[in-house]
């Protein structure tokens, strides 16, 4: 079911948002959802504005500097990168670029035609899903759940109301060299690859008569971090981003929104005392180099369906900043004691068992 809204408020929520830095292939989706107001899943009046704006314009230095001796490139030499690692940047770049094009432009024919289409349910249909990622990306995880609209961003949209969230992991002796470039490259690499993998199970869902738009992790329609802890993922650490049993927080994450509730949801509450480990631990707080990690969450919004409130400790303009200039930063990812790996999760989760004894 699609939930309707007034074209005035989507407009008047739309123009607040693209005072921002969009791409073209977003601004063009944002004005075609203005054509079908009601048929849309928009997001909630309390949602707030974020997404990753900013990127695009990281991105556009990059390719500047390829011509011109740009602020960025400078600030890249500055940390040491290799002319030969700044081509694979570029080329890096230009694979992120390539798949959030194609993400927008798979669902162009939808706009013809956007009026509930049926579908009948397979048995079978997640299994299947699961082996197939698992063959051709061993390391992509997934999740499905309800999308709540209040974590689409402010004057956003989906097409569909269910999500798939799907998780790659950061190879860990890349990020360990964070903030320098080579840890950034492996950001840069899995947002690249990771907009592939969405795609393509985008493409094979479509293949089994579900229509669906994947968003590239770089798309920024929704808050990802907290709808993949909807979906049981695991749970957002102190820094915002999701600590995953298998890999911690050193993995990116990606939504394909589906017209149908295809699959049983995910959701569960398995990894929520994470955050009780984070009130021990805060090394993240201590280490971040532009201490953009606040020592108290803040409620962003309250009442969110199946989640309560998402609460941040994140000063988003700080950490951008930053992120931006390093490409990636990443040293909360690398100091967080669950991007060990292994069997990390567990000893950690002892930890607190034995603490509320
Ligand atoms: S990515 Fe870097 S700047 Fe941002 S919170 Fe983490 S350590 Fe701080
Ligand atoms: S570094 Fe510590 S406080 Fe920060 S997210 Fe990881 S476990 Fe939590």
């Amino acid at each position: 079911m699609k939930v309707s809204t007034s074209k005035t408020q989507f407009e008047t929520r739309g123009s607040q948002s693209t005072s921002v830095a969009f791409s073209e292939k977003e601004t063009h989706y944002l004005e075609r959802g203005k054509e079908h107001p009601d048929l849309i899943y928009p997001a909630h009046p309390d949602s707030v504005q974020e997404g990753f704006e900013y990127l695009y314009a990281a991105r556009k230095d990059l390719r500047s500097s390829s011509g011109q001796q740009s602020e960025k490139a400078n600030s890249a030499r500055h940390m040491g990168m290799p002319t030969q690692a700044m081509a694979s940047m570029i080329k890096i770049m230009s694979n992120i670029q390539k798949g959030s094009s194609q993400s927008w432009e798979d669902i162009e024919p939808y706009f013809e035609e956007l009026e509930p289409a049926p579908f009948e349910p397979k048995p079978g249909l997640w299994d299947e899903l699961n082996r197939f990622a698992k063959k051709k990306w061993g390391d992509v995880r997934i999740g499905f759940t309800e999308l709540p609209r209040q974590m689409i961003f402010r004057g956003k949209y989906t097409l569909f109301r269910y999500a798939l969230v799907a998780s790659q992991e950061m190879k860990k002796d890349k990020i360990a060299y964070a903030p320098e470039f080579r840890a950034g490259q492996e950001v840069m690499r899995v947002y690249g690859s990771l907009g592939l993998v969405v795609n393509e199970i985008a493409r094979w869902l479509r293949k089994q008569g579900l229509r669906c738009q994947s968003n590239h992790p770089m798309g920024g329609i929704t808050n990802t971090p907290s709808l993949a802890g909807k979906a049981g993922m695991g749970w957002q650490g102190r820094f915002g981003l999701l600590i995953t049993p298998e890999y911690g927080p050193r993995v990116r994450l990606a939504p394909v929104f589906i017209e149908h509730k295809c699959f049983e949801f995910t959701d569960n509450r398995d990894h929520d005392w994470i955050e009780e480990y984070c009130e021990l631990c805060q090394l993240c707080e201590q280490l971040c180099p532009v201490q953009a990690i606040n020592s108290e969450k803040v409620v962003r919004i309250d009442n969110v369906p199946g989640v309560g409130a998402i609460r941040t400790c994140i000063d988003r303009e700080s950490c951008f900043e930053y992120f931006q200039r390093t490409m990636g930063c990443s040293v909360c990812v690398k100091v967080c004691p669950f991007s060990n790996g292994g069997e990390t999760y567990h000893r950690l989760k002892s930890v607190v068992e034995k603490k509320t004894i």
